[in-house]
C-alpha cells in the first residue's frame, strides 16, 4: 500500500476542460483509426481481426494505451493502493463533493504511472496495484492493434483488410452498455439532531442522482441517495448493461 497519497481536487467542468484540451494535442500526434474505435473489443477472446490476435504484442516496448486513454477511472477500494488521483468534484456545490475519481495524467497527457518511451523500454509503475480498467485490457486484442496502428508501433492495415474487419464488427450484436455516467445534484435532505450542548439542530444533507447514458445516448435514472451515506463514482458503472448496473447498486446500497 502506498504510505504518501499524492491527491488533486479539481471542478467537473475544469477537469473536463484540461481532457479536452489534451485529447486536441494528442490527436495531432496520431493517425486517424482505421476501424471503429467504439465497436473494438479490449478482449482477445472477441477479437475479429483474428490473425493479429495470434500475434501479441510485447507491453514492453509499447505503451500506447496508457497514452491514449485519457480517463482511467478507479474504484474506491482501488484508491487506497495507489500513489496518487484526482478526485473530481460536482459543479456549483457550496461542499466538495467528490463524483469520480482517476488516476492523475503527466503534462504530456501519458499515464502519469507510465515510465519510458512510447514503443521502447517501457512500464507501469504500479503494475501489480494498477486498477481494474487496465488489468481487463488484453494485449492482442482488436483495441490494442488499433492503438498500435494509430500511434504507428505497427503497419496500417490494408484497404481491404480493413473493409473486412469493418464488416464483421458492424455484423455482430452490439450490447447496450453504459458509455457515459454524469452524477448531478438533485435536492436535499433535512435531519434534526441534538448537538453536544443538547440543543436541536436542523442539518441538510445533499441528495446527489446518477444518470447513466447508453451507447445508443439514451438516457436513465438509475439511483438516487444522500452524499455522505452511499459512495458513488461516474466511474463506478461504466461498461456495464443496466441489469448489472442496478445489481451493483442494490448490492451497495444493502438494499
Ligand atoms: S497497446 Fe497493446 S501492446 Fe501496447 S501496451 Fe497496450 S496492451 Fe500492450
Ligand atoms: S496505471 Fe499503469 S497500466 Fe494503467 S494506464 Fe497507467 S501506466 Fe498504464
Amino acid at each position: 500500500m502506498a504510505e504518501l497519497v499524492q491527491i488533486e481536487r479539481i471542478r467537473k467542468r475544469d477537469f473536463n476542460s484540461r481532457i479536452l484540451e489534451m485529447d486536441a494535442g494528442k490527436k495531432k500526434a496520431i493517425l486517424p483509426p482505421q476501424l471503429p474505435l467504439e465497436l473494438l473489443s479490449k478482449k482477445l477472446e472477441e477479437s475479429v481481426t483474428i490473425e493479429l490476435a495470434h500475434q501479441i504484442p510485447d507491453c514492453t516496448s509499447c505503451g500506447v494505451c496508457c497514452a491514449f486513454a485519457l480517463i482511467v477511472p478507479i474504484t474506491y477500494s482501488e484508491s487506497e493502493s495507489v500513489p496518487a488521483y484526482v478526485d473530481i468534484l460536482l459543479d456549483d456545490a457550496d461542499e466538495e463533493i467528490v463524483i469520480d475519481r482517476v488516476l492523475p495524467r503527466a503534462e504530456n497527457g501519458r499515464c502519469a504511472n507510465l515510465e519510458g518511451e512510447l514503443g521502447g523500454p517501457i512500464g507501469c509503475r504500479i503494475y501489480n496495484d494498477r486498477p481494474s480498467l487496465c488489468h481487463d485490457f488484453d494485449a492482442g486484442s482488436d483495441r490494442c492493434h488499433e492503438y498500435r496502428r494509430m500511434y504507428g508501433i505497427e503497419g496500417q492495415l490494408s484497404e481491404e483488410e480493413a473493409k473486412v474487419f469493418r464488416e464483421k464488427l458492424l455484423s455482430r450484436p452490439h450490447p447496450m452498455v453504459i458509455e457515459d455516467v454524469s452524477i448531478v445534484s438533485s435536492g436535499h435532505v433535512e435531519r434534526m439532531s441534538i448537538s453536544a450542548e443538547g440543543e436541536a439542530e436542523q442539518t441538510f444533507g445533499e441528495l446527489l442522482t446518477i444518470w447513466c447514458f447508453l451507447n445508443d445516448e439514451t438516457p436513465i435514472e438509475i439511483h438516487t441517495f444522500e452524499y455522505g451515506k452511499e459512495k458513488w463514482f461516474e466511474g463506478d458503472l461504466l461498461g456495464l448493461t443496466m441489469d448489472e448496473a442496478r445489481k451493483r447498486i442494490e448490492e451497495q446500497a444493502g438494499w
